[in-house]
């Protein structure tokens, strides 16, 4: 699963060179990072051997359009939990849309009620004689870091052999900084290669910067765990989030995101979504601004959402529809 690295087009006097790694184009259920962490969780429940996958998120998340997709066209028993927040956002995504259509049964949840809905699904699922996956670990959704990060730990792998190719290395990647595991999976891998490059994560939701900064470090650990492999001391301070770009917080976007957003289309035509890569590559091009960062090479990790895109293409349509009546 080797995705293409290219470079960008995108001119400043600031004699950077910008590159982009297109895990968008990942060849399954329109790509996107969820797509390699889907692999992993898929193999990591076969090294289990359990039989029904229990996956969670909200009825926008990637991750639970390509799960519920994979295990479709695996023939594997899926159930998803879906939990809701007060004040939530009700317009249906193209991604609601795709869970919909793989039938996979819906288990509906407020956000405190997780843990009590995570055991009676999986009490059910083994009352008809099946071995549950629950895909982040215990109920109460601890326990499969390692899996996880080691998705993006393996990627990484991609980019250094791009680099040995090219002659050169990159000094920067930065990546949209969700529930970290991506960014935690680049960080293992840039440990384990011992290279130099700084691992960037844009913060795109209003988790906490703390709680984010301890969740990579555990992921970062149960990784090395799993993979037996010894961890420095100090590995922590390879941890760079950058938490001043998110806005109001996750799926809340101004025009300077979507400014950018079409001006990546425009130069590059390539696709982006406000509420991750577009909002991530806005925050980097700020970082780069800010912090005055010069003649070096950069690579953007595109995540996917294209689902996202369109959702985004609608919802100008739907403006301009108001605006003319
Ligand atoms: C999930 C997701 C992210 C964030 O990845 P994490 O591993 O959760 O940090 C970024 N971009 C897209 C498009 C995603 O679907």
């Amino acid at each position: 699963m080797n995705t293409l690295i290219q470079q960008l087009c995108w001119e400043e006097k600031d004699g950077n060179s910008l590159y982009i790694k297109r895990e968008d184009l990942l060849p399954f259920s329109m790509g996107g990072n969820k797509v390699r962490i889907a692999e992993a969780l898929f193999q990591d429940m076969q090294e289990k051997d359990c039989d029904s996958m229990i996956i969670y998120g909200s009825v926008h998340s990637n991750l639970c359009r390509v799960l519920s997709a994979m295990c479709y066209h695996r023939s594997m028993e899926c159930t998803m939990i879906c939990s809701h927040e007060e004040g939530e956002n009700s317009e249906e995504t193209n991604n609601e849309k795709l869970i919909q259509w793989t039938g996979t049964p819906i288990v509906h949840c407020t956000k405190n009620e997780i843990a009590q809905t995570v055991d009676s699904v999986m009490e059910q699922i083994r009352k008809r004689g099946k071995r549950p996956y629950y895909i982040y670990g215990s109920r109460l959704g601890t326990g499969n870091e390692g899996t996880l990060a080691g998705a993006y730990a393996d990627a990484y792998k991609e980019i250094t052999a791009f680099e040995r190719q090219a002659g050169w290395e990159f000094d920067y990647v930065f990546c949209p900084s969700g529930t970290g595991a991506t960014q935690a999976g680049l960080i293992c891998g840039h440990l384990l290669a011992g290279d130099h490059k700084k691992v960037m994560g844009v913060m795109i939701s209003s988790r906490e910067t703390e709680r984010a900064y301890r969740v990579i470090a555990d992921s970062v650990r149960a990784y090395f765990e799993k993979q037996q492999q010894p961890l420095s001391e100090n590995f922590a301070q390879e941890i760079c989030l950058l938490d001043q770009y998110r806005q109001e917080g996750y799926g809340k976007y101004d025009k300077r995101i979507t400014d950018c957003l079409k001006e990546v289309y425009l130069k590059n035509g390539i696709p982006m979504d406000p509420v991750y890569t577009a909002k991530a590559f806005w925050g980097m091009k700020e970082y780069i601004r800010e912090k005055k960062i010069e003649n070096s090479r950069i690579l953007f990790l595109h995540t996917g959402g294209t689902p996202l895109f369109y959702d985004f293409m609608a919802e100008q349509k739907e403006q301009e529809g108001t605006e003319k009546a």
